[in-house]
């Protein structure tokens, strides 16, 4: 069961979604503003304001904040400034609603690693949880420094490192690929807007732009976003009546897929298994106590050695009993590039012995092969019933632009199931089918 799959996000297209919240942020931006109280902190004038997972629209909402609360300022980027939060969070809010130019990020510290498998930890001492693993030449953004510890910023959240894995520089040593212009738009407001010849209200009107609509982004000057227009001239629309966004998701996911087809072997390929719940979500449970975020992982594990020893790189989204947000597994996704994410899960029902058996998941259409071919062997290789492939609205699928699937291995509250699925030999079998159906997959 993957109870924190149900949101929001269910029960709305995702198109509509989207421009759903622009309406909302545009509405707030109209209605109220928010005050500069200084270069480093803003104050949230709105009674309720977005704060996202990254610079733009299209990223997700990770919390709220509201009126009069103080946001500590740690970087700007593409007009959303980067904030802490009271509770060390760290996400983004749109800065045009803030009428500022004073802050830059001109300060901004970036660390490269430099030892080979460095661990990052919540708090600066050695005896904090480890949150995550960073391996050498991976960049970070530096935040602060404390003692022999630096604070930085980790799938988005904060966290720390020791200095002596950490050579700092002032600027990073590669652009990020997401701040590449062709991913990003222009989104028009509520109202229809000129376009105007130059980064000015002086400057000659060429068109006006209809509400909501989306022009290509080309580049910033003051105040003024730079956009190509369709019969291909350029011109310049106010930041104030418009927004920048990052290209709608959809379309950068059939591209990344089209892109990570191109492994044609399985050692080619970047797996990256994804063992379901941990730390304090434990998933389902039988009545005698197993836990499904334990076999899971038990699970996960196995697989990994199986996909390794056929030379994949396969990596976890997590090794351990710690609690990952759903929205870090799709990160994490994304950040490997994966060619295949393997989402594992045991599933149980409200009535003990309702269901019995494994069932594949997919999310959009182009993954239906990789569900499809995985399943073929679950269902071949047994030993439990196999219940076919179905769509899943699951976060973990409905985010990832890598292909996706989620596999519920089977029922807790079942008699039948609940007596195979902690077995070494059960966990054995459901990993030969997997490394079988991704060997198809992957040489088709
Ligand atoms: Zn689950």
């Amino acid at each position: 069961m993957d109870q924190q799959a149900i949101d929001l996000h269910k029960f709305l297209p995702k198109k509509k979604l989207f421009i759903t919240i622009i309406v909302l942020i545009i509405g707030i931006a109209v209605a109220s503003t928010i005050a500069l109280a200084n270069a480093n902190s803003v104050i949230v004038k709105a009674s309720s304001l977005n704060v996202r997972i990254g610079p733009g629209l299209s990223y997700d909402v990770m919390t709220q904040v509201n009126e009069n609360q103080r946001l500590n300022v740690l970087d700007e980027e593409n007009q959303w400034y980067k904030v802490r939060l009271s509770n060390d969070q760290v996400g983004w809010v749109a800065g045009w609603l803030v009428e500022n130019d004073e802050i830059t990020s001109e300060n901004q510290k970036y660390g490269r690693v430099t030892g080979k498998e460095v661990n990052i930890r919540q708090y600066a001492t050695t005896d904090s949880a480890i949150m995550g693993t960073v391996f050498e030449n991976a960049e970070l953004s530096i935040l602060f420094e404390e003692n022999d510890w630096y604070q930085v910023l980790y799938l988005g959240k904060v966290a720390w490192i020791h200095k002596d894995y950490v050579e700092v520089s002032e600027s990073p040593s590669t652009v990020p690929t997401e701040e590449v212009s062709s991913t990003q738009e222009v989104v028009i407001g509520e109202l229809q807007s000129n376009i105007r010849a130059i980064a000015s209200t002086e400057g000659e009107i060429l068109t006006a732009a209809e509400p909501n609509a989306r022009l290509i982004y080309l580049g910033t000057e003051d105040d003024w976003y730079k956009v190509q227009l369709e019969d291909g001239r350029t011109g310049y629309v106010a930041n104030w009546v418009s927004s920048l966004s990052n290209v709608d998701t959809v379309n950068v996911q059939e591209v990344e897929k089209q892109v990570s087809r191109a492994a044609t072997n399985l050692s080619e390929a970047i797996i990256m298994i994804d063992p379901g719940h941990g730390g304090k979500d434990p998933g389902a449970m039988s009545s005698t106590g197993i836990q499904e975020k334990d076999i899971a992982l038990s699970t996960a594990k196995i697989l990994k050695r199986r996909l390794q020893d056929a030379g994949a790189r396969v990596m976890l989204t997590r090794d351990d009993d710690s609690f990952i947000s759903l929205n870090d597994r799709v990160y994490l996704s994304h950040k490997a590039s994966a060619d295949a994410y393997i989402s594992i899960h045991f599933d149980a029902m409200e009535e003990a012995n309702s269901m019995s058996g494994t069932t594949t998941y997919y999310y959009s259409e182009s993954e239906k092969a990789l569900a499809d071919t995985v399943n073929d062997y679950l269902a071949q290789n047994g030993p439990l019933t196999n219940n076919g492939v179905r769509l899943g609205n699951y976060y973990v699928l409905r985010n990832n632009a890598q292909p996706s699937i989620l596999l519920e291995l089977g029922y807790l509250n079942n008699d039948v199931d609940i007596s195979m699925v902690s077995s070494q030999s059960y966990q054995s079998t459901v990993v030969e089918s997997i490394y079988q159906g991704l060997r198809d997959y992957f040489s088709n």
